[in-house]
């Protein structure tokens, strides 16, 4: 039997032509769905239908918008154990790890639908005599929104969710490696009744659909999630039109980890953050950098754990880490590990793809920890974005500090510590835009703002309050009465 057709929705029609597999990663020959190949054509036609929608949309009332969003919500519940699955079959990250996305994007979309009775503006005294004036929120316009396939729901949904509560329209570009998750919210969107071109998605090659998408005229935003190197292209294109742009790419994130720290606790969140999600998060922990008096002992304790990590087939109960998402990253994975061998030795563990009749079909790396790791070194410096982990020594708290802000990115870090004044130090004087303490470097709610610092972001953050910003502009009102 051949594999569901997901097909391109455009203009409140499914759309379909010749497809593309979304592959299992962790059983390569299970082809989990055809997506429809769009062109850059059809790009074009979703921005004009976005166009063609938006004054209807944007002239619905907040609260209207909010209930339909709010459905939305809970044609996911409803569907919550099939898609949780679907995400486990296209990314490969395990199944309790895609329950708890899929429970977060159902937040999501409730959030910001509650938002749409909150999208005040401000009131302030005129100078003037009997002059009234106020400022209130509309949308940005028609808003473009390319996503990665790590988050494969959680991401689309936080851009997706407030750019419709603040009154826009949209064209969602979804990963090509894993455009199911998205898919499914689209189609959430489309059974609550959001009307026609209000939301758009072409599934297809990122550089023809991403270059058609940051030219289409009627494009007003763009909200990227992905590697530095796209993110610092769509800024040169954007920058030329004076498109608002937002962009979240990639992290080399520390996790510092003081003498004085509750020590099971510390190594549960190194383990935590370094490899669950395969590592495969932005905010995944791929440096910790460990005080001089505790390094041994730490690190044999977290050899000692990881050790214990049993990787597989995510639907698998039991298993905790899943494969990579593909063939081409498994090899960066390997690629990198190659090159900390040379830089620093055998690894203490993992460091080799795995093998055997549950393997072979699938893109499994063992989780892998490098100690005595410096930081000229590439594997301290550069993004893996895999099961790979840099252990460093550091004397104290603020030689921690500046190993771990002598990194280009600046996205998350993490602090173990039961010290109030170190933690302070640490607050103020780490370099990321996401900063936890006694917690993972990766776990992120969407009720605050999120995003990065340095070369890991750019322009105003997502999710929270900070994402009414970005979807919405100011009309400022002055009435002589
Ligand atoms: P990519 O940048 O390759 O892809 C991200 C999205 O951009 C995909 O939808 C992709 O489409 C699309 N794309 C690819 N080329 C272009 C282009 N020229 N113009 C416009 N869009 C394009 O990243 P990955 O998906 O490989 O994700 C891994 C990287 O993303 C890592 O570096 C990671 O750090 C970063 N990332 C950052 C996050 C954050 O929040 N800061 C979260 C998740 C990932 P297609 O799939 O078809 O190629």
């Amino acid at each position: 039997m051949s594999a569901p057709l997901y097909p391109n929705y455009i203009n409140g029609e499914w759309v379909e032509g010749p497809t593309f597999d979304n592959r299992n990663p962790a059983r390569w020959d299970e082809v989990v769905g055809r997506f429809v190949n769009g062109t850059p054509e059809d790009v074009a036609r979703a921005a004009d239908a976005a166009q063609a929608a938006l004054p209807g949309w944007a002239a619905m009332t907040g609260p209207a918008r909010g209930a339909l969003l709010f459905r939305v919500a809970d044609i996911l519940e409803k569907r919550f154990e099939e898609i949780s699955a679907d995400m486990t079959r296209e990314e490969g990250k395990t199944l309790p790890e895609a329950r708890a996305e899929v429970r977060r994007s159902i937040n999501i979309f409730r959030y910001f639908a509650g938002e749409g009775a909150r999208l005040g503006g401000i009131v302030a005294p005129s100078e003037r005599d009997r002059v009234h004036m106020f400022a209130f929120r509309k949308p940005v316009g028609v808003c473009g929104l390319i996503t990665p396939w790590n988050f494969p729901s959680a991401i689309p949904a936080w851009k997706l969710a407030p750019a419709l509560i603040c009154g826009n329209t949209v064209v969602l570009k979804p990963a090509s490696a894993a455009p199911l998750s998205a898919w499914r919210l689209v189609e959430a969107c489309h059974e609550a009744g959001i009307p026609k071109g209000v939301v758009n998605f072409v599934a297809g090659p990122g550089k023809a659909l991403g270059e058609a998408l940051v030219n289409a005229p009627p494009l007003r935003a763009v909200s990227f999630t992905g590697s530095c190197g796209v993110g610092a292209w769509l800024h040169e294109q954007a920058s030329r039109r004076r498109l608002r742009i937002q962009l979240e790419m990639g992290g080399k994130n520390p996790t510092i980890v003081l003498a004085d720290a509750s020590f099971d606790l510390a190594v549960e969140n190194v383990v935590n953050g370094a490899f669950f999600s395969t590592g495969q998060k932005c905010t995944a922990t791929s440096r910790a950098i460990v005080e001089e008096t505790i390094y041994d002992r730490f690190v044999e304790a977290l050899v000692e754990r990881t050790k214990k990590l049993r990787v597989g087939d995510g639907m698998q109960p039991g298993v905790d880490i899943g494969p990579c998402v593909d063939e081409a990253q498994m090899n960066t994975v390997l690629r990198y590990i190659e090159i900390g061998r040379r830089e620093c030795g055998e690894p203490l563990c993992g460091g080799r793809r795995l093998a055997g009749p549950d393997f072979d079909c699938g893109w499994f790396v063992e989780p892998t920890i490098f100690a005595g790791v410096t930081q000229d070194m590439t594997i301290a410096r550069e993004e893996i974005f895999g099961p790979v982990l840099a252990v460093m020594k550091a004397r104290d708290l603020r030689h921690a500090l500046e190993i771990a802000n002598a990194s280009e990115f600046g996205l998350s870090a993490s602090l173990q510590t039961s010290n109030l004044s170190r933690m302070f130090e640490y607050i103020y004087g780490i370099e990321a835009g996401l900063v936890t303490v006694n917690l993972p470097s990766a776990g992120v709610e969407y009720q605050l703002p999120f995003g990065g610092t340095k070369d890991s972001s750019f322009g105003p953050k997502e999710q929270g309050p900070a994402a009414i910003e970005f979807y919405s502009d100011y009309k400022t009102v002055y009435v002589k009465y």
